[in-house]
């Protein structure tokens, strides 16, 4: 293995200075990122999803962990750098340019299991997940996602009910998976830094409860919670037969979304079938 120049004159070399349209934060501390490559437990030889690899900071972590990396970049500018870093660890590294959003994933992993690591700007990073977290097909091709998140969202994702962050991404993400927040991580750690702080959330997929859709469940809470001031009877009114569904388990239609537990919300999807 060739010796790999220090991240920070990689990104000289090559004029990547960050943009902030492409939600670019870089992390370049290599502990740190050997901390977060190691959340997924031991990846030697294992299948490996990137998504936003820019410069290769973790990239570098999780090539050092032994991993077989697949990286989505849509950032072209990172690409030389990245080439580099696929020299420097033979066979390890695949680079494909492109928006993450845009690509099927359990193709391009040519239908072999994988663990997903990323560090995304949050609105592409949420958008992901959620289409992670859903489909019908359980479990799913990948066997664990870590995902730095702003701290805030990551609380969000790991939610208990009657809290004020409880809410759809926590269903979303409770409902048939077991979701951690593994590390967080102080803004000063980026370059640059952004405004809030972050956490990595460390999620891998559990039982799926049986004769609910998923479909049905994310409808179902994007009502609930997208009037979640209001009680269920008011919320749930333009879902069909849901009024009747919360009859049949006796869960009163004055309560709020955020009181009802992610069990709560399986039975619902489940009487609507
Ligand atoms: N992983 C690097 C690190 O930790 O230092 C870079 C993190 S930076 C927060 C996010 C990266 O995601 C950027 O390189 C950006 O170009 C890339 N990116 C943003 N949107 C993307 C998308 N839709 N598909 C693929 N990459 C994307």
């Amino acid at each position: 293995m060739k010796t790999l120049p220090p991240l920070r004159e990689v990104i000289a070399r090559h004029g990547l200075s960050a943009s902030r349209a492409l939600g670019q934060n870089f992390l370049f501390d290599a502990q740190l990122l050997d901390r977060i490559a190691a959340i997924p437990g031991d990846l030697h030889g294992k299948a490996v999803l990137e998504v936003g690899p820019g410069p290769g900071g973790l990239t570098r972590a999780l090539l050092r962990a032994g991993a077989r990396v697949t990286a989505i970049e849509m950032d072209r500018r990172c690409l030389p750098a990245l080439a580099e870093l696929g020299e420097a660890y033979p066979g390890q590294l695949q680079v494909i340019e492109g928006d993450a959003l845009k690509i099927d994933h359990g193709e391009l992993m040519q239908g072999e299991p994988f663990s997903v690591v990323a560090n995304l700007p949050y609105n592409v990073g949420t958008a992901l997940f959620v289409k992670w977290l859903g489909g019908e097909a359980w479990p799913p091709q990948w066997q664990s996602l870590t995902l730095m998140f702003q701290l805030e969202v990551a609380q969000r994702i790991v939610a208990t009910p009657g809290t004020s962050a409880y809410g759809r991404l926590a269903v979303l993400a409770q409902w048939r998976s077991d979701a951690k927040l593994a590390m967080k991580v102080h803004r000063s750690a980026f370059t640059p830094p952004p405004k809030v702080m972050s956490a990595v959330v460390h999620v891998t997929p559990g039982l799926a409860p049986k004769g609910v859709s998923a479909r049905t469940l994310e409808r179902v809470t994007e009502a609930a919670f997208g009037q979640r001031r209001k009680m269920l009877r008011q919320s749930l009114k333009g879902v069909p037969g849901a009024l009747n569904a919360l009859e049949n388990l006796g869960i009163d239609p004055q309560r709020r979304a955020e009181t009802l537990s992610v069990e709560d919300f399986v039975s619902l999807a489940a009487e609507l079938g």
